[in-house]
């Protein structure tokens, strides 16, 4: 059947629904319409942009151009949607060039409206050297207040990933970066070790880490450029500051008609993507999400999470049947020489979700110890007694982390029990693992713990 699909959101959500719809029904005209003059872009590479290891002319990976040649899509820039009249079935839109407005019609209508930066809300907080880090707009100016201003120092407010990657990027770049965090630690859902060796490596890089610090506002001097931050443990001095204290669900235009949103404020849509309307569907960080583990709802903005959700919308507005079964939270990042991961819930979480907890920590090599390069990896495990099922896993080392983390995250969605790990018969080469692998090990210590 010939269907008429509008997708709201150009980043990632949208162009994977967009392009999915597309290939599941050739014969629909599919609609992305986006707001910013850029369409389907890696915002997960701007830390690497700023760093210099990544090339910003090969940021974006379909502008409206190439997303109409080779995925089918009608995708519009400059295109801001206002208002959904759902009752008769179209949307109100913006050309932001032009200033007008019409009205585009849909079968079915898409909301991957994404997410926004928070906000401290305090005084001096629109000066001309703070930055935002979520739109590659916000980028490109990072990058050029770096080159022509050449700052010296830095502040960055909040130390969860985002932070931690502008942290070594600023560092990278030569300026001496300060980091006031809410907790004591950074990060937040990893376990105590693993925050404490992170903390440590950012000390070891001559980053300033001060916990337990409540942003009060800025002082701006000349040129509306803040000159100190104002906090509860003290003033910090600074040519530039980053504000990364999370984002929040965009949601404006879903609940203008009644779309349902759970207690973080995100959309709720079934596993399919559905949402309370009819004919509407919501993918990405717009969206709240189901956790496999607990079964509890939380707020994942992750661009994994975006594109898989994304990409259901897009086949079941198409006239498919596809199912989004939910997410354990998988997050990877690299500080400094460190690369870590975590998979699943904490032991917090699964203490608060009623599980009766163990914890368990292993260390072992990355590869046989007498190769060069070889490394230690730390694996911390956190199971339920009962079951016996693994529940969640941190990894950390300096190579062969993520990809083993990656492996514990199968089990864990799998519901898979340690006893089972214990059995799983992995390749064993010297350059790459050693004999008994460190899941293999880790499966091992936390069987006996059981
Ligand atoms: C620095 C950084 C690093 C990251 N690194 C990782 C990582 O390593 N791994 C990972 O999984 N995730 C990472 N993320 C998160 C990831 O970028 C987001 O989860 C992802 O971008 C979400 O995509 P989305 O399309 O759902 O929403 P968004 O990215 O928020 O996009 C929504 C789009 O909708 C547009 N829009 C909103 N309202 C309207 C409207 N009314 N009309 C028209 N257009 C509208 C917006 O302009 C925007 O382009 C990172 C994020 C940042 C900022």
């Amino acid at each position: 059947v010939s269907k008429r699909i509008v997708v709201v959101g150009g980043l990632a959500a949208g162009p994977s629904a967009a392009s999915k719809a597309a290939r599941t029904n050739g014969s629909a005209s599919v609609v992305l319409l986006e707001k910013s003059p850029h369409t389907s872009y890696g915002i997960c590479e701007i830390p690497y942009f700023i760093s210099g290891e990544v090339d910003g002319s090969r940021l974006v990976s379909y502008t409206p151009d190439a997303l109409k040649e080779r995925k089918q899509v009608d995708a519009r820039a400059h295109h801001l949607v206002e208002e959904i009249s759902p009752g008769k079935r179209f949307v109100s839109v913006r050309n932001l060039k032009t200033g007008k407005t019409n009205q585009e019609y849909y079968d079915r209508l898409i909301l991957a409206t994404g997410a926004r930066s928070k906000r401290l809300n305090v005084e001096g907080e629109d000066a001309r050297n703070l930055f935002f880090v979520r739109w590659l707009d916000d980028a490109y100016q990072l990058k050029t207040y770096l080159q022509e201003e050449k700052p010296k120092t830095a502040v960055v407010i909040g130390a969860g990933y985002v932070g931690l990657e502008m942290t070594e990027a600023l560092t990278r770049c030569g300026l001496q970066v300060t980091v006031l965090h809410k907790s004591s630690l950074p990060l937040s859902y990893m376990e105590h070790e693993v925050r404490e060796r992170i903390r440590s490596i950012i000390d070891g890089q001559g980053v300033q880490f001060h916990g337990m610090v409540r942003t009060e506002g800025f002082v701006l001097g000349r040129d509306r450029k803040v000159t100190h931050v104002v906090t509860s443990e003290g003033t910090f001095d600074c040519d530039l500051v980053i504000e990364c204290v999370g984002v929040e669900p965009q949601t404006e235009l879903a609940t203008a008609v009644g779309i349902r949103t759970g207690s973080f404020g995100g959309i709720l849509a079934d596993q399919r993507q559905e949402t309370n309307i009819d004919n509407i569907l919501a993918a990405g960080d717009c969206c709240e999400v189901r956790n496999i583990i607990n079964k509890k709802m939380m707020y994942l903005p992750l661009a994994t999470i975006s594109s898989k959700t994304g990409w259901v919308a897009g086949e079941n507005a198409a006239g498919g049947n596809a199912v989004f079964r939910g997410a354990i939270r998988a997050i990877a990042i690299r500080v400094f020489g460190l690369e870590v991961i975590q998979v699943g819930i904490s032991s917090e979480e699964a203490r608060d979700s009623g599980f009766d907890v163990v914890v368990d920590s292993i260390t072992a090599w990355s590869k046989v110890g007498i190769m060069p390069g070889a490394t230690k990896l730390t694996v911390v495990t956190i199971a339920d007694r009962k079951s016996k099922r693994l529940l969640g896993a941190n990894i950390y080392g300096s190579e062969g982390a993520v990809l083993r983390g990656n492996t514990l995250a199968v089990a864990i969605q799998q519901g898979i029990s340690v006893d089972d790990i214990q059995q799983w018969d992995l390749a064993y080469s010297p350059p790459f693992t050693p004999l008994w692998d460190p899941i293999l090990v880790a499966a091992n210590s936390l069987r006996k713990k059981l």
